[in-house]
């Protein structure tokens, strides 16, 4: 139970409520948005807010998982999966109600109740459950999920889970420390093969080869046998973790570069961070290795003759989307993996854009920000070695 705000000296209690409402904006995606930074633009989430007078009572939407994360943060997650928000103190204070179902005064009320100080409760109510509505939380939704990303189209072919769930299976069932050993040692013999090709000729591994040296065995051997197993290897550690994939396809980015995917929305509802890191770091971690492999083959081969040169081409490719993957100013995997270990999925969202929107804490934005810098300047020492 809150102590009575009346308890507390008149500045601590104007904290208290700035703070309360910060995290009630949380919920609803913006929190200094609506105190310290009032002349911030409008909410962009939240456009559509519910018409209060004609709605039903609210309630959470049947299936709704609530996911405690190590940052003592509550996350709701859709059904299905597919959406996940963050909400703060206030927002679970609500939830018991949510659960059972209210009527928008009846929330507002409560709110009163608990927070008498508070000012603009109805507005903040209703953005926060707007926010609710737009991820497809609450039994009136009629949006099944915000997360449908716009620019991108999906064409589901199959499900890798069966197959998915067999591999995870067998990985268990070696020891773990035996498991982390051997993921060590594959990495060490990978950098190692990538030294030795860098020794060999340092030249080789200019990455204008990848235009220099085309190769279209080279090609067809990253298509067809590097990314199959990057996506499976993401499939593999979303079963490992516990929860399944819920489908693979072919997306077309900006409607027209295809690519494949695999579906692991569900790693949302994994509270362990570290669990959620390995689901995105799988596919770089596998673009690592097979840059190694191929490296390995180069040293061996000299880089000459077809197995040579398209080895060479392999190790190119590889490396190139080592560096892609890792990319964390887009949606990527190195994006995903920085959120998790961060332990907040809004980090890249406030950390790219202009306005500190208060989705996530400083230190947070601080850091995404740093590892944002880090990516750009290994970019510019490569393009600085292209141009030497
Ligand atoms: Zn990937």
């Amino acid at each position: 139970m809150k102590k009575p705000l009346a308890a507390e000296t008149a500045g601590a209690a104007e904290k208290k409520i700035l703070r309360i409402f910060g995290e009630l904006c949380v919920l609803c995606g913006k929190t200094s948005h609506f105190f310290a930074r009032s002349k911030m633009p409008g909410p962009t989430r939240c456009k559509e807010p519910l018409d209060v007078a004609s709605r039903p009572p609210v309630q959470l939407r049947e299936g709704v998982a609530q996911v405690r994360r190590a940052s003592g943060r509550t996350v709701l997650v859709s059904p299905d999966g597919s959406s996940a928000t963050r909400i703060g103190e206030i927002g679970e204070e609500l939830l018991p109600l949510l659960v059972r179902g209210a009527d928008v005064d009846g929330l507002a009320a409560f709110l009163q109740r608990q927070h008498p100080r508070a000012r603009d409760i109805p507005v903040k109510l209703d953005r926060f459950l707007a926010e609710l509505d737009l991820g497809g939380l609450l039994a009136t939704s009629q949006h099944p999920s915000r997360r449908a990303r716009s620019g991108t189209k999906r064409v589901p072919l199959f499900n890798l889970d069966r197959l998915a769930r067999n591999l995870a299976e067998w990985w268990r069932w070696i020891p773990a420390p035996q498991s982390h050993c051997l993921v060590a040692l594959l990495v060490v013999a990978a950098a190692i093969g990538l030294v030795a090709a860098w020794l060999g000729d340092p030249r080789r591994l200019n990455p204008a080869g990848l235009v220099a040296r085309f190769d279209p065995v080279g090609l067809v051997v990253f298509v067809f046998m590097v990314v199959p197993l990057h996506e499976l290897s993401h499939a593999v550690a979303c079963r490992a973790a516990g929860v399944p994939v819920t489908g693979a396809g072919i997306i077309l980015r900006s409607y027209v570069i295809p690519g494949p995917y695999v579906e692991t929305t569900q790693a949302y509802r994994i509270a362990n961070r570290w669990r959620r890191f390995w689901i995105p770091a799988t596919g770089p971690l596998v673009d690592f290795l097979a840059s190694g492999t191929a490296a390995w083959t180069v040293v061996l081969t000299g880089g000459d003759g077809p197995v040579g040169r398209a080895s060479l081409y392999v190790l190119l490719l590889s490396l190139l989307f080592v560096y892609l993957d890792t990319n964390p100013l887009i949606a990527s995997d190195g994006s995903h993996m920085l959120e998790a270990l961060l332990d907040d999925e809004l980090a890249r969202t406030t950390a790219v854009s202009r306005h500190d929107a208060g989705l996530s804490r400083r230190s947070v934005i601080r850091t995404y920000r740093l590892v944002c810098a880090a990516h750009v300047v290994v970019a510019a020492l490569i393009v600085a070695w292209l141009a030497a």
